[in-house]
């Protein structure tokens, strides 16, 4: 008799199939001994107080003194960190590593409040503007001079301390939605067109709104907005704490209003975002045309809001991939990239063993790429062979080659970059992926597939997101003028967006004006809009590469080496794409076009 294929034990996965992580340590002997080694709290506290403490301003020499010697300890206390969290995510059962994450985390926070009287001390240093300019200290004009960016918004030490108090109960509002979305909802089970009872909950919404079967779709939309539709006055008035706590400590930090103070950190203008929601409304009409061949393509008489997931191409055979197959797909498809891209990635995923593929029982859901200054970059990932996996592959790899990068081109203070401009490198290998399955295998049940997947990740990504954008931005000017939600007031925002959005090919049942109570990241006010900038960048490029192919390689190789030396706007600027200009919207809208165009022939 065959056993069941049972989920082998960490202790049993082959060799070749896990990441080599003995750039940090050799194993948790070696870990242990390096903990030990590291400075004792008096001896930090010593140090700073006869070398640093009230003396920053007496010479640009001690000030980077004190900025090396930071470093020096953040770099060793990075590697214990991620060596110890890398061992406990590719086996959460794993105790030894689960105390070692933690023991590091308690070392981390003793020893980096040490430094806490640093950045306040630099900000009184009256001739800093002049002293970033000349040696020792140019090397660190932008971190120093980000520095000097915030002063205007950093208050007394008192003031600093009230908030950082307040800060705690605010960040409730997050974790009661949360609460509510993942564990008080309760959704009625429905039937689909063969009388076949299904579950609704908030994993399986999604999947059953991608399913062919338009009556599964339809009762999952209703049962699930039935009972979110209760809750509508508590969830206004949990979004209306949310929104009007960030808007008040923005004011008190002087910034004229909520997104000002949220967009700061990026140093990231206004006229960024609205232009973002400008140009993707005068490009709206798009969305009509796609909606129109949905609806088309599926036979109905008009798009509702659960339409649009579903695949508009069906597949005979849900297409699988060993990890050989799918491994040498991705680096087929990145070809673009240059010889000297490909062959590190080739040698990263063989011979060096970044990634970490097997699946066994413990390991951490999901993928990531992850590493230190002094490692490889790695990535961690459960190959079960789907398109998917492929695509995330793809993703990651961009991450860690960009990682990789930055690391090989910026000293430690320099080298790590924002999400705004993390998200770049990542979609920008999977845009190419779809490009080489479209272009080299047409005509296939892979390239149709991916075909259907590219005009629903468009949606999903710049034209969705930036709804939400447009939607939080109308509630914050709301918060900003000191007036208050109603459910009544957001429900029609929410709902003429949507139907500015989807245009007249499409139907809005009385329940989509609740769908924004359902949305997560309103609680991250004014981050989504990042998705939808990201993925433009790197259409842009991917698109860059069909007129001349070396001079996109040159702009995604300033992107990739650049790190974190500039302000991300600088970075991508560099790489030819403007964002205060329509240009890198206008130019994704143009790929999008194809698509539709392509889908169109070839689909319908
Ligand atoms: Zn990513």
């Amino acid at each position: 008799m065959k056993e069941a294929q049972k989920i082998k034990n960490r202790t049993e996965v082959p060799h070749e199939e896990t990441w080599d992580l003995t750039d940090l340590f050799k194993d948790f002997g070696d870990w242990e001994k390096n903990f030990m080694a590291l400075p004792k709290e008096e001896e930090i506290e010593k140090t700073i107080q006869q070398n640093f403490k009230n003396k920053l301003s007496e010479s640009p020499k001690i000030l980077l003194n004190c900025l090396l010697f930071k470093e020096e300890l953040s770099r060793k206390l990075e590697n214990l960190f991620v060596y110890a969290s890398l061992r406990s995510t590719e086996d959460t059962s794993n105790t030894q590593a689960t105390e070692a994450v933690g023991k590091i985390e308690n070392k981390m926070s003793l020893l980096t409040s040490k430094f806490a009287f640093m950045n306040p001390e630099i900000l009184t240093i009256k001739n800093l503007d002049e002293w970033i300019q000349l040696e020792p200290l140019k090397d660190y004009k932008f971190n120093l001079s980000e520095l000097i960016r915030s002063k205007k918004h950093i208050l007394s030490e008192k003031e600093e301390a009230i908030l950082a108090r307040v800060s705690v109960p605010l960040r409730i509002f997050d974790e009661i939605h949360s609460k509510w979305n993942n564990a008080d909802l309760k959704f009625l089970p429905v039937l689909d067109s063969h009388g076949n009872s299904h579950i609704v909950s908030n994993s399986r919404y999604s999947l059953n709104l991608q399913s062919q079967d338009r009556t599964l779709r339809t009762n999952t939309f209703n049962s699930y907005y039935t009972e979110i539709a209760k809750w509508r006055n508590t969830i206004t008035s949990n979004y209306y704490g949310n929104m009007v706590s960030g808007s008040n400590i923005s004011k008190i930090r002087n910034f004229s209003g909520f997104l000002e103070g949220e967009l700061f950190d990026d140093n990231i203008p206004l006229e960024l975002y609205d232009g973002l929601i400008s140009e993707v409304k005068k490009n709206i009409k798009l969305l009509h045309r796609s909606m129109k061949l949905r609806k088309n393509i599926l036979k109905i008489d008009s798009v509702y809001p659960y339409d649009r997931a579903v695949s508009l191409y069906e597949s005979k055979q849900n297409p699988t991939f060993s990890w050989e197959e799918g491994r040498d797909l991705v680096l087929k498809a990145i070809a673009p990239l240059g010889k000297e891209y490909v062959e590190i990635a080739t040698k990263g995923l063989t011979k060096d063993r970044w990634i970490d593929r097997a699946e066994n029982e413990g390991k951490r859901s999901g993928a990531f790429s992850w590493g230190t200054f002094d490692s490889r970059p790695y990535i961690l990932q459960t190959w079960n062979g789907t398109l998917g996996d492929v695509y995330t592959l793809a993703h990651e790899l961009g991450h860690s080659m960009h990682t990789y990068y930055s690391n090989k081109n910026q000293p430690y203070h320099k080298a790590h970059y924002t999400i705004f401009v993390a998200e770049v490198a990542s979609t920008l290998n999977e845009a190419l992926l779809s490009n080489y399955i479209i272009t080299h295998m047409k005509g296939s049940d892979l390239a149709k597939s991916v075909l259907s997947e590219n005009l629903e990740n468009f949606e999903g990504t710049v034209l969705r997101q930036t709804l939400f954008a447009a939607f939080e931005r109308e509630a914050s000017k709301i918060v900003d003028q000191d007036e208050t939600f109603t459910p009544d007031k957001l429900e029609s925002i929410y709902l003429d967006l949507n139907k500015e959005w989807y245009g007249s090919e499409s139907t809005f049942p009385e329940f989509t004006k609740y769908e924004w109570m359902r949305i997560p990241h309103f609680y991250s006010a004014f981050y989504v809009y990042k998705y939808a900038t990201s993925y433009c960048a790197s259409l842009a490029l991917s698109e860059a590469f069909f007129v001349d192919e070396n001079k996109a390689r040159e702009q995604v190789f300033k992107i990739l080496k650049a790190g974190g030396s500039k302000s991300p706007l600088e970075i991508l600027k560099d790489a030819g794409i403007d964002f205060l200009t329509p240009a890198p919207v206008t130019n994704a809208f143009q790929n999008y076009q194809k698509n539709i165009q392509r889908a169109e022939e070839e689909l319908f």
